[in-house]
């Protein structure tokens, strides 16, 4: 799997339709200090699901849309659709190429789509699940983020291991499946104390 290219819409410093193509092997990115390099990171983060304003280097989740320049005013919506080869499998959809798009508005209402059929933010994430370039993946190291990792609690880096080991899904699964446990115990304890009050 591989991004073969990103459309990007009103997100931070590009107000107008900006495709970027990437293709297979290596891409740089180069242009002066804040010409928009991290914003293209941002955007990938985002798309793939971020909820933190702050990881987005912003302070609310508004502060993704085009905010307005000397030249031009500002919008109501931030737009970005990674365009991902999938001929090797390794999202587990059946399509060659998958496009996952997310829309946000200055209204507060967000949308994310998966070849262009609306979806949930869960659909997203499980998709990248394990692949390593879902949301907290590896595939997106910010500046900082290496020494983070290094100077982390042994826990945090034993869940960036497990991410990359491809054991995230089944902890995932496994903390739902506790959640669901919990709940069936309560309900017995609730039934237990129905049945004493009927004696
Ligand atoms: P550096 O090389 O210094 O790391 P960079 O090329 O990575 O810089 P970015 O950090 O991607 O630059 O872009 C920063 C620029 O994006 C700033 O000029 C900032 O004003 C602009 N910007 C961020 N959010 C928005 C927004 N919502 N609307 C318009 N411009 C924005």
């Amino acid at each position: 799997m591989y991004l073969k290219f990103i459309e990007l819409q009103g997100f931070k410093t590009f107000a107008e339709r900006v495709k970027l193509e990437l293709g297979p092997g290596l891409t740089a990115i180069v242009g002066p200090n804040g010409s928009g390099k991290s914003n293209i990171a941002d955007a990938i983060l985002w798309v793939l699901g971020e909820q933190s304003a702050k990881i987005l280097r912003g302070s609310r989740m508004d502060d993704v849309i085009f905010a307005g320049s000397e030249k031009r005013r500002p919008v109501g919506m931030a737009e970005v659709t990674l365009h991902l080869d999938n001929s090797d499998g390794s999202l587990p959809l059946d399509y060659q190429e998958i496009a996952v798009t997310r829309r946000f508005f200055r209204s507060g209402e967000g949308e994310y789509y998966i070849n262009r059929v609306p979806c949930r933010l869960r659909d997203i994430q499980e998709l990248f699940l394990d692949t390593g370039s879902g949301r907290g993946g590896l595939s997106i190291v910010g500046q900082g983020r290496l020494e983070e990792i290094f100077t982390a609690r042994p826990e945090d880096r034993r869940a960036v291991l497990e991410e990359a080991a491809g054991i995230a899904r089944y902890r995932s699964r496994k903390k739902e499946a506790e959640q669901r446990l919990e709940a069936v115990e309560a309900d017995l304890i609730r039934i237990e104390d129905l049945i004493m009050g009927l004696k």
